[in-house]
């Protein structure tokens, strides 16, 4: 089981690729994201659990003589063509003398938590994926573990076999992509790391099933054109995935080419979400005053936000209208934020395009999701202290709110909302003191 650790250090041959070298690239993309992976995970705890099985083949899925599929494989079993989703009675056809066992999923359970609670011990931004592989954003960690992002990653290797007697592999790289990838090709019980700029030359000589989301039925169909490799996937323009595949074409085109920007969200936060709406005084079709109370209701959903230390990867605008009809749009940013003129410029351009008829409007709302920690970010080297500014000036407005109200500091488009809502109570006032007069 102990293969040597690989380290991805394949020097690109012939041309060069020139983001390696581009030190704007470097810059770019200097996220560190792992993924971890527990080896054949079943089998595994089974043969931590019953030391004899240990080298031995070992499938666990019921009843050989039944109907089940194999749940999971040693990788002794592995060598003999076994893998998960494969009937039982076929395993047991390929390799006669593998040891059969039910399997018990109270103890994956357990041992699962603890894995997830020692990746939480590196880092909070832990994403999982499934029982036994998570995501973890270790970016700008460094100094908190004392080392390169790798090196932290030799020793949660190290970790977790000593605690929990089984073996994990990692992918590190600057995306999710990059790291699931590499983790797959660091099996079993191995390390691969790929530099930043160095995307494209890992993934260029791989076959496409590597890409997740590939199935067997999108490869047969690749497969046809000719392609087989990553780097022919590369040579399609993207019309003609687009043409072809639709949407999925479209995502391989990015996949094809190592990108992926999508943030690590641990658990808690990626169901959490905070939202502003209101029912209006009165059914609207008044662009202007639509417009101040959506700015209204955006600033004080990224008061909170920041208040909370969060920030937001995603913003959705709610309408409902005059016929009860409600429709959400959403945007997602490349990198996330928390500052009220980035997350009211989305909202504004939803707002534009999903408010084309002209039928009333009765409620609006804003709500940011995707929260993390920690700000998701590209360097723009271009305007190296434009996020400090934002954040000083932030932090001005939230301190003078926290001191002298909300309201004290406000948006103009948000104001014209106030005053424009004080008149509509104040007419509701003076209306109900006709009434009642
Ligand atoms: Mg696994």
């Amino acid at each position: 089981m102990n293969s040597p650790q690989n380290i991805f250090s394949r020097q690109p041959q012939g041309s060069r690729s020139p983001s390696a070298e581009d030190p704007v690239a470097r810059a770019a993309s200097t996220r560190e994201i792992l993924h971890v992976d527990l080896d054949a995970f079943f089998a595994s705890v089974e043969q931590m659990r019953d030391p004899s099985l240990k080298g031995k083949p070992v499938i666990v899925g019921g009843d050989p003589d039944g109907r089940g599929v194999v749940a999971a494989a040693s990788y002794e079993a592995r060598k003999f063509g076994i893998h998960s989703a494969m009937p039982t009675a076929r395993a047991k056809r390929l390799c006669p003398h593998a040891v059969f066992v039910r399997g018990s999923h109270a103890l994956y359970s357990e041992i699962s938590s603890r894995f997830f609670e020692i990746l939480e011990t590196y880092t909070p931004l832990v994403e999982a994926m499934s029982l036994d592989e998570g995501y973890l954003d270790l970016t700008g960690c460094a100094r908190l573990h004392g080392g390169p992002a790798e090196k932290t990653a030799v020793r949660i290797r190290h970790y977790i076999e000593q605690e929990l007697g089984i073996c994990a592999s990692i992918g590190m790289g600057t995306n999710k992509l990059i790291a699931k990838i590499a983790s797959g090709l660091a099996k079993p019980n191995g390390f691969l790391r790929v530099p930043p700029g160095e995307e494209r030359n890992f993934l260029k000589p791989q076959l496409i099933g590597r890409i997740p989301g590939i199935g067997p039925k999108g490869g047969e169909q690749l497969n046809r054109l000719g392609i087989k490799t990553i780097g022919q996937l590369t040579m399609l323009p993207l019309e003609e995935l687009e043409k072809n595949f639709g949407e999925w074409g479209r995502r391989l085109y990015f996949r094809s080419r190592g990108e992926c920007d999508s943030p690590v969200q641990a658990r808690e936060e990626s169901a959490k979400s905070i939202s502003r709406e209101t029912t209006l005084e009165e059914d609207s079709l008044d662009r202007p005053y639509l417009i101040a109370m959506l700015s209204y209701l955006t600033e004080k959903a990224a008061a909170q936000l920041r208040e909370e230390g969060l920030y937001a990867r995603t913003v959705t605008l709610k309408l409902r209208f005059s016929d009860f009809k409600t429709i959400t749009r959403s945007r997602t940013f490349k990198e996330s934020a928390s500052e009220d003129h980035i997350l009211f410029e989305a909202i504004s351009k939803l707002f534009a395009i999903a408010h084309m008829d002209r039928i009333p409007v009765r409620l609006v709302g804003v709500s940011l999701t995707g929260l993390t920690t920690e700000r998701q970010t590209q360097l723009d080297l271009f305007q190296p202290t434009a996020p400090e500014r934002w954040n000083r000036l932030y932090k001005g407005i939230d301190r003078l709110r926290s001191k002298y109200g909300f309201d004290t500091v406000l948006r103009a488009n948000s104001k014209l909302a106030r005053s424009t809502a004080d008149l509509a109570v104040g007419r509701r006032r003076a209306k109900n003191r006709q009434e009642r007069a």
